[in-house]
């Protein structure tokens, strides 16, 4: 397995980025916790990215609009939920927080690449799942997520006609990825969340989720556990004895963590620790090719819980390591 990451997706805009609760730097935290427990080791899973993602791929997910509408420092500050963002110089914004997503973004589809070729990979940022083909939202702007199924399969990577799963436990519904797959009968999507906040309105989102798996406010580890037991098995059971399945997408947002003020939901370090090593064990007991990407996680812990969760899945499925780089 490998374990993409770049120092490049670290974002920092003079301070502003306090005024929003993400960690913009949780990215190294997690990292350099990595090195400190692996050692030298963490080089041999190690996968550098090679540049950011370009307009011109993107405009395979994303409408032309929505993309001007990426370089207007007003509709950033919406999509970033920091007022102040508007009444900055383009080019500010531009380095410091969209730079590191359009790396984060190619991260995702070098993961996936890494995924098709070893079984397993963890892209150490992304899982953008807010973000629409025609409009950012939550934090999210650029879909790395449709595009590593548009890239994969305008390529030959992956077939056509095979099929996606999608496994979303990020504590908020992830709503642009069903937007992005509204017309996608071959991508399957399992959403478990938090049905008490954003984006409660969107209806159409939630219809098109194949399972749907709402908890409530707050809702504690051994709820939530028994029912990510109860219905994820029972997915991929139903989806792989029936079609080819290409490749498996995981969100392992860490806002499900109790006091995570934008997630509201109350597991502890070590359920979601349990959370992640089920999801993959499942993804891989059935031999398809996962990439775990990072979503949302919003306190102070987040990062210690991405570095638990990776060292842990490590031990268990690293043995093979990184092949060549894309
Ligand atoms: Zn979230």
């Amino acid at each position: 397995m490998s374990i993409v990451y770049s120092s490049h997706y670290n974002m920092g805009l003079f301070g502003l980025e306090k005024l929003h609760p993400f960690d913009t730097k949780k990215f190294a935290r997690a990292w350099s916790l990595l090195e400190q427990e692996l050692g030298a080791t963490l080089a041999g899973w190690h996968v550098e990215v090679d540049r950011p993602i370009t307009d011109e791929e993107m405009l395979a997910v994303h409408t032309a609009d929505h993309l001007l509408r990426m370089r207007d420092s007003h509709a950033l500050a919406k999509a970033f939920e920091i007022p102040a963002v508007s009444l900055l110089p383009f080019s500010l914004i531009d380095s410091g927080f969209l730079h590191p997503m359009r790396w984060a973004t190619r991260g995702s589809v070098i993961a996936a690449r890494q995924a098709l070729r070893q079984g397993l990979s963890i892209n150490l940022g992304g899982g953008f799942h807010h973000a629409k083909p025609d409009r950012a939202e939550g934090f999210c702007l650029f879909s790395d997520i449709a595009l590593i199924v548009a890239q994969l399969r305008a390529d030959g990577s992956i077939q056509l006609e095979s099929r996606i799963a999608y496994v979303d436990l990020d504590a908020h519904q992830g709503n642009g990825v069903c937007h992005q797959f509204l017309q996608d009968a071959r991508t399957f999507i399992f959403d478990m969340y938090n049905e008490a906040i954003y984006p409660t309105s969107d209806l159409v989102a939630q219809d098109r989720i194949d399972c749907r798996v709402p908890v409530p406010i707050g809702c504690e580890g051994e709820y939530y556990l028994e029912q990510l037991k109860a219905r994820l098995p029972a997915f991929l059971d139903s989806i792989t004895r029936s079609g080819d399945v290409a490749l498996a997408i995981y969100t392992a947002g860490t806002d499900v963590f109790a006091g995570d003020d934008l997630g509201m939901l109350a597991l502890s370090a070590a359920d979601v620790l349990e959370r992640d090593q089920f999801v993959v064990d499942q993804l891989r007991q059935r031999q398809l090719p996962t990439v775990m990407l990072l979503g949302g996680g919003y306190t102070s812990e987040s990062h210690r819980l991405i570095a638990t969760s990776t060292k842990a899945i490590l031990q268990r499925h690293g043995r093979q390591r990184r092949s060549s780089q894309e």
